[in-house]
């Protein structure tokens, strides 16, 4: 069995499966340990031709044989394979549904992570946590019950009888077992220790295989395929030692479980033989004994097996509880309120932020406004904080108080989830589902429309693409379906994020991978569909910012200027330049 802080409160939930299952095994273990006594009838009978029963003394012929052997022990063995059934589906079914609802905690608290939680985390752990941990975690909750009350009920059964008969013979056949529990415990301790190193192990070469298949073109590209493989060796040699290092150690413990066993049967051979001799047992009591004892083998083999999937759950739990435990870093605040409606102003006051982990501020001290229903602009080199800007207003980080506002309030003043009902956002790697074109489009908007669907297409200057495609809206993006082009896949994110027409827009370089006549096009339809409402485009060409309400120049995580296209041209070097050199560039270009 495993407890655990996660686990305790699932035993209460499923409390009637268990019982139920319990109720089962218990009976079945009763059951059970009727046979060895059928032993006794046989031999004694067959010996000596008469057997007492119930006090009676009875001749043993056939009929006797049929009516209180054959009869009673088909009976207790269409009982066993009944009862067996149905503690394996209430017990094992218990476990499987711990899984399911692990599982579901744990994807309900990845989805609160935030940004920076992934950014450190590796995908192919998590993938391990979701699956190779939680399906250990699920068989010690089920095979723990059933080990642990079977060793219970049907070792301290056969062992009450076993001390009933010859409680001498009992002791010595214990010292050995209790020998072999007391290894168990000592090699359990390490046990758990390889558990984590080859859970470990996995989880890096589930990584780097996820990593390695997601960044295939580019492998293949720098023609790296032999280096990634030597990689992959590697890590597959570690991931085979810490297998072989858990496994030598699990069948040393097996191995010492099978000698303590064998010598214990060693001893009831010799000393029961030596009880017979004496006359103080009959060579039936002797089997009925060993029939006992063969009962009793299975709840100490499933004492230490215990001990062994105890020692990878602890480790499997270990690892689940730690990403449950994960502190949200952005949560609301007590005071924080949800809000009923967004204007869409946004003021950036004296901003300075840093990435948790980096050694130096992605914005310094910025400050800049806009206004409700303006298209803004926010221009500059890579790395001058554009996103970063993005990344604050969606509340992916934390910001300090009183530095940025959305309506004059205070963003920590806003609830997370209301304020991003409000926003809706174009990411710069424009990610889409593995799902169709209507859906991914849609994915903002319940029951949306196919019209609703097709004019956000429009807009984003995408549908004629749509429609050349076989199955048209319906066609599945991404590993089942087409691949589409970078442009292609811009505009399908931005025809997802106009669904929403969320009352603040973001864009991040979401137009920078199609040619300018699209681009034009694009921003023609952005003014047409957005007015009234804030629209912030993220750019690094001039042409996508230039009939913008404002621009907001950045450089190195600071603000250089804010203004007009016309202004900032008249009165800022630094953007003058750009405007300058993004024109030469197109002339080159042209
Ligand atoms: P831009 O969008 O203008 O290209 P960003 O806002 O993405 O720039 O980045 C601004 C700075 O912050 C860069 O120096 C970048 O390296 C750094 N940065 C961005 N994201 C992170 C992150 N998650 N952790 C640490 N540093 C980051």
């Amino acid at each position: 069995m495993i407890f655990g802080k996660y686990i305790n409160k699932y035993y209460w939930k499923y409390i009637v499966l268990i019982v139920l299952g319990l109720a089962a095994l218990i009976a079945v273990d009763y059951a059970q340990t009727l046979i060895p006594e059928m032993y006794r009838l046989v031999v004694d009978g067959a010996d000596k031709g008469q057997v007492l029963l119930d006090g009676v003394m009875r001749s043993f012929d056939m009929q006797f044989v049929w009516q209180e052997v054959c009869v009673p022990m088909f009976f207790i063995i269409v009982f066993i394979v009944f009862g067996r059934f149905a503690w394996r589906i209430c017990l094992f079914g218990s476990g499987i549904r711990v899984e399911r609802d692990l599982r579901r905690e744990m994807f309900a608290r990845c989805e609160q992570l935030s940004c920076e939680f992934y950014s450190r985390e590796k995908i192919g752990n998590l993938m391990s946590l979701f699956t190779n941990d939680l399906e250990t975690v699920q068989d010690c909750f089920g095979s723990g019950i059933m080990m642990t009350f079977d060793a219970l009920f049907l070792g301290g059964l056969s062992l009450y009888k076993m001390f009933r008969m010859d409680w001498a013979m009992t002791l010595f056949s214990l010292i050995p077992m209790a020998l072999m529990v007391a290894v168990s415990l000592i090699v359990g301790k390490y046990m758990t220790l390889k558990w984590e190193t080859r859970q470990q192990a996995f989880s890096d070469l589930s990584d780097f295989s996820q990593e390695s298949f997601s960044g295939i073109a580019v492998i293949k590209a720098f023609v790296k395929e032999f280096k990634e493989l030597l990689a992959f060796r590697w890590l597959n040699k570690k991931n085979e030692d810490a297998n072989i290092a858990y496994t030598r150690i699990s069948t040393l413990l097996n191995v010492f479980v099978t000698f303590f066993v064998e010598s214990v049967i060693c001893i009831v051979l010799g000393y029961g033989s030596y009880l017979v001799l004496q006359g103080k047992f009959t060579g039936g009591q002797l089997m009925e004994f060993i029939g006992y004892f063969n009962a009793v083998i299975w709840p100490i083999m499933a004492i230490t097996e215990l001990i062994e999937m105890h020692s990878r759950g602890k480790a499997s739990l270990k690892r689940v509880s730690d990403l449950l435990e994960t502190t949200v870093d952005v949560c609301d605040r007590p005071t924080a309120a949800d809000v009923e409606h967004v204007a869409g102003s946004i003021e950036f006051r004296n901003v300075t932020f840093r990435y948790p982990d980096a050694d130096y501020d992605a914005l310094s001290d910025v400050s800049f406004c806009v206004d409700a229903g303006e298209s803004v602009g926010i221009i500059g080199k890579t790395g001058s904080g554009k996103t970063t800007v993005a990344d604050l207003i969606l509340r992916c980080y934390n910001v300090a108080d009183g530095t940025l506002f959305v309506d004059g309030k205070d963003v920590n003043d806003i609830s997370v989830h209301s304020l991003r009902n409000f926003c809706a956002y174009v990411p710069q790697d424009n990610f889409l589902f593995s799902d169709t074109i209507f859906n991914n489009i849609a994915f903002a908007v319940d029951d949306a429309t196919q019209q609703q669907v097709e004019t956000a297409a429009k807009m984003s200057d995408i549908d004629g693409n749509i429609n050349g495609f076989s199955h048209k809206y319906q066609t599945m993006m991404g590993e089942r379906g087409v691949t589409v082009s970078g442009g292609q896949k811009q505009r399908i994110s931005i025809a997802r994020a106009l669904m929403k027409d969320a009352s603040i827009l973001i864009l991040d370089d979401s137009v920078s991978a199609v040619d300018t006549d699209t681009e034009k096009n694009i921003i023609a339809n952005l003014r047409t569909a957005r007015q009234g409402k804030t629209t912030l485009l993220i750019a690094h060409r001039i042409s996508t910012v230039r009939n913008l309400d404002k621009i907001v120049l950045l450089d190195n995580g600071k603000v250089v200027d804010v203004g007009s296209h016309d202004e900032l041209v008249a009165r800022c070097p630094a953007y003058a330049n750009m405007v300058a050199l993004q024109a030469l560039e197109e002339e080159e270009g042209l």
